[in-house]
């Protein structure tokens, strides 16, 4: 990795607890990515971006700050980053997948609280992360009540412009959240000093759906057997898409697409034919999380949908390009983001259907529905999963979990009980 030191300094890093958490990526991303066989050659680009995950892409905002540009951050699927962009703004997500300065955290913060609000706080608080130390201003939601009332705290530390997300998908509902996105563009135009125009919202609509598109392809091509990429490869891919360049990550999908077409046409995989096929649901799997998709795929088993928002729910549904007005592009974005189905929504059917039409479609042998403990909205909605799941005869492995290694054993164990009871069946 190149000497980004001095930029790291200048952001106001904590630099002791910064060189801890550089030092231990390299090894835990070697062990769980690097040691994979058959990886295609297009994963070199994402493998550079991990590599870099803290030097080119912060050097390039913090050229888009001197040039007068704000970036944004967000936490949630729902932050609408077609306005951002339309505004000339970047938005990246604040990813908050890794235990880091929960002393810190839990100074301000219950103990018993979700692993993610946790590690948001503990990056802010540790000043760990120079994606946060490049953000001009925040963007939380209420989707749960743990974000909700965290989101208050850490407006002491960081400007914090909360979107009311409904509970419910009701007409009524859909009227309150286009209020919101209207509110959220004004507020963005206000901040960056920059108008959205039809044709920059336009634009940034195409460019958005073109990497959603892109992303869409790379699972299609999951349908195969044997699968031609590893469900931690795609994982990783996902992670990425929150605050990559957009255009530069929708090209390297889109080749890395191509490959992975002459592969399924002479028939090669990253795991044997017939191998049993999961779909990973539940909670987001923020950066650097991959505990369960490595102890998936390391033992025996080929990961080929994640029905989560590092996942599906992030770029499944596209925003329809045809809107000519401002206010017409406006309210087909309200509802292209309606349409995302987080547990934090009553009821959540859309959801339920999703994981059954999915495990028909990518001919899975059984669903892992992994949540983060503390987590009660999926954690409750686990009882509909499997009540779902259940009435289908498709097999379900329910785990509870968080950012520490202290459960990888047990978590294994499990798995490898669950793949041998699909092997039974
Ligand atoms: S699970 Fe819900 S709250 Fe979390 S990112 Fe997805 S939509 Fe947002
Ligand atoms: S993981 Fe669950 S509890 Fe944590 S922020 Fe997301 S929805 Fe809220």
């Amino acid at each position: 990795m190149a000497d980004h030191r001095k930029m790291w300094e200048s952001l106001g890093l904590d630099m002791e607890s910064h060189d801890q958490l550089m030092n231990v990526l390299p090894s835990t991303y070697g062990t769980v990515y690097l040691s994979q066989e058959n990886r295609p050659k297009g994963m070199e680009y994402f493998d550079f971006v991990v590599n870099e995950v803290h030097g080119q892409r912060i050097q390039e905002l913090q050229d888009h700050k001197a040039a007068g540009g704000k970036v944004i951050g967000a936490f949630c699927v729902y932050v609408p980053e077609e306005i951002v962009r339309a505004a000339g703004g970047i938005q990246v997500g604040l990813c908050s997948g890794v235990e880091i300065g929960t002393a810190r955290a839990e100074k301000v913060l219950p103990r018993n609280i979700c692993p993610l609000i946790k590690s948001f706080m503990g990056f802010k608080l540790g000043k760990v992360c120079p994606y946060f130390e490049s953000c001009d201003m925040v963007v939380g939601e209420t989707t749960c009540d743990g974000k909700k009332k965290a989101f208050e705290i850490l407006n002491d530390y960081v400007p914090v412009h909360v979107m009311e997300t409904p509970q419910m998908k009701r007409e009524k509902d859909k009227a309150l959240w286009l209020s919101e996105v209207q509110d959220f563009l004004a507020m963005v135009e206000e901040y960056t000093g920059n108008k959205v125009t039809a044709d920059s919202l336009h634009q940034a609509i195409k460019e958005t759906n073109a990497k959603r598109r892109a992303l869409l392809r790379l699972n299609e091509l999951r349908r195969h057997d044997p699968a031609p990429i590893s469900g931690k490869d795609c994982l990783l891919i996902e992670q990425i898409s929150m605050y990559d360049d957009v255009p530069r990550f929708t090209a390297q999908v889109n080749a890395l697409c191509d490959e992975l077409e002459v592969r399924v046409k002479e028939g090669k995989g990253v795991a044997a034919t017939g191998a049993p096929r999961l779909i990973l649901s539940g909670t987001p799997m923020a950066l650097p999380n991959w505990k369960v998709p490595h102890v998936i795929e390391t033992s025996g088993a080929v990961i080929v949908a994640e029905e989560m928002c590092t996942g599906l729910r992030y770029f499944e549904n596209l925003v329809p390009e045809e809107g000519e007005t401002v206010e017409q592009m406006v309210e087909a974005i309200a509802n292209r983001y309606l349409d995302i189905n987080c547990a934090c929504f009553t009821p959540n059917d859309g959801r339920m259907e999703r994981i059954v039409s999915l495990a028909g479609e990518r001919k899975a042998d059984g669903v892992i529905n992994c949540t983060l403990a503390f987590c009660d909205p999926y954690l409750v909605e686990a009882n509909r999963v499997a009540k779902t799941l259940k009435e289908h005869n498709i097999p379900l492995l329910n785990l509870e979990t968080d950012y520490g290694q202290e459960d990888t054993a047990q978590i294994k164990t499990r798995v490898e009980a669950f793949l041998e009871m699909l092997g039974n069946r």
